[in-house]
C-alpha cells in the first residue's frame, strides 16, 4: 500500500480515556487507555517530528486531551502551537484549570470545543454519563480564555437534536451567546459496526432527506458574527489517499508509537492550510 503524502499534520491521541461516553464516538473510550509515554518524552517526540520538518501542524486529540496528566506543561513545551479538539467540560467546571490553561493559552493555535447541542439537557443526554455544563459556565471560562487564542465550536447533525437548518440557527445563537465566531457542522460517521446502528438511525446528510439544503455559498448569520462551515463525508479531506485510494492520516499514538492511520477518517484534514477556519464546504443554509 504506498504512502503518497508525507507531509501530514500529526494527530497526538493523547489519551483514550474520556468523561463522556457519546454515543457516535468514533474512539473506544470504554477500554483501559495503555498509554505510557509520559508528557516529557511525548513533547520530545513531537518536537523532534517538528524539528525534522516532517509535521507542521499539530493536533491534541483524545478521549479528552486536557485530562491528560501535565496537559498545560505539555504544550509549554511544544515547539509549534498546537490546535486541541476538546468537550469543554473541563473549561466549564475546573475553574482552578482555567486560571491555569489562560497563562499558556497563548501557545495555543486554536481550541475546537465539541457541542452536540445548544440545551444543557440535550447535552446531558447526548454524554451518556449524566454530565453536562450550562452555556452560562462555559462563556465565563472561555471570556478568560479566548483572548489569546482562536475558538471554534464542533457540532454534529443527529436526528432529533441538531437537525435542520433552524437548529443550526440555534448553535448559531450559542456561538455568538459564548463569544465564538466560528460553528463547524458536521455529519455523523461510523467507524466500526458497534456505532453503526446508531449513526444509521440518526445520520442526516446535508443535501439529502431536505433537512439541510446545500446551496453552494459561505453562509454567516445575519448579523455577519457567526461563520458556519460545514464538512460532509463526501466532501471532508480526511488525511491522505494511498496509492489504493484509501484516505490515512499521521497518528502518534499514546502508548508513543507514530504511525499511518486508516482509521480515524473522521477528525483529519488534508494539510494545513486546510486546518484552521478553512471550511471544506462553504454553504448557505436556507432558514
Ligand atoms: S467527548 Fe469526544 S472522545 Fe469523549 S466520548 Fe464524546 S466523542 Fe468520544
Amino acid at each position: 500500500m504506498g504512502i503518497e503524502n508525507p507531509q501530514l499534520p500529526l494527530n497526538v491521541l493523547l489519551t483514550k480515556k474520556c468523561n463522556y461516553r457519546c454515543p457516535f464516538c468514533i474512539e473506544d473510550t470504554k477500554r483501559e487507555s495503555n498509554g505510557t509515554l509520559e508528557w516529557i518524552s511525548l513533547a520530545k517526540t513531537v518536537n523532534q517530528m517538528i524539528d525534522t520538518n516532517l509535521v507542521n501542524t499539530i493536533l491534541l486529540l483524545g478521549g479528552e486531551p486536557l485530562y491528560y496528566p501535565h496537559i498545560v506543561q505539555f504544550i509549554e513545551s511544544l515547539n509549534v502551537k498546537p490546535i486541541i479538539t476538546t468537550n469543554g467540560y473541563r473549561f466549564a467546571k475546573d475553574q482552578g484549570f482555567v486560571e491555569e490553561f489562560a497563562r499558556i493559552a497563548s501557545k495555543v493555535e486554536s481550541i475546537n470545543i465539541s457541542l452536540s447541542h445548544y440545551s444543557e439537557e440535550k447535552r446531558r443526554e447526548l454524554s451518556g454519563t449524566g454530565r453536562s455544563f450550562s452555556n452560562a459556565e462555559l462563556k465565563d471560562s472561555l471570556r478568560k480564555i479566548k483572548k489569546n487564542t482562536s475558538l471554534r465550536i464542533n457540532t454534529l447533525l443527529i436526528r432529533n437534536y441538531i437537525d435542520s437548518s433552524e437548529e443550526i440557527k440555534k448553535m448559531t445563537d450559542l456561538c455568538k451567546f459564548l463569544g465564538v465566531k466560528t460553528l463547524r457542522v458536521r455529519e455523523l460517521i461510523g467507524k466500526d459496526t458497534s456505532i453503526t446502528k446508531y449513526v444509521k438511525e440518526r445520520i442526516i446528510r446535508f443535501n439529502a432527506n431536505s433537512y439541510v439544503h446545500f446551496p453552494p455559498e459561505e453562509y454567516v448569520n445575519e448579523d455577519n458574527e457567526v461563520q458556519v462551515l460545514f464538512d460532509t463525508l463526501l466532501t471532508s479531506l480526511p488525511g491522505a489517499k494511498d496509492g489504493d485510494g484509501k484516505y490515512y492520516q499521521r497518528v502518534l499514538f499514546e502508548d508513543g508509537m507514530i504511525g499511518y492511520s486508516w482509521d480515524r477518517e473522521g477528525d483529519g484534514v488534508f494539510d494545513s492550510s486546510e486546518l484552521f477556519c478553512q471550511p471544506q464546504v462553504k454553504t448557505k443554509l436556507l432558514l
